[in-house]
């Protein structure tokens, strides 16, 4: 897990391929990251939802 810098938050969001839950380290304020699924490595877009912890995943 990478090490983010001051007050972070844990975003949760689904592999659309293989369906996987992968969460990671956000720094607040940010609304939108890449990230690869830890299981079969597919990059995707991942956005803030309405819920607080899990996000939105689509891929990219
Ligand atoms: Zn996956």
């Amino acid at each position: 897990m990478q090490f983010v810098a001051g007050p972070a938050v844990t975003a949760e969001w689904i592999c659309t391929r293989c369906g996987v839950t992968n969460r990671k380290l956000v720094a607040v304020g940010r609304h939108e990251i890449m990230d690869r699924c830890v299981h079969c490595g597919l990059r995707h877009r991942v956005s803030e939802d309405e819920r607080p912890v899990r996000w939105r995943a689509e891929a990219a």
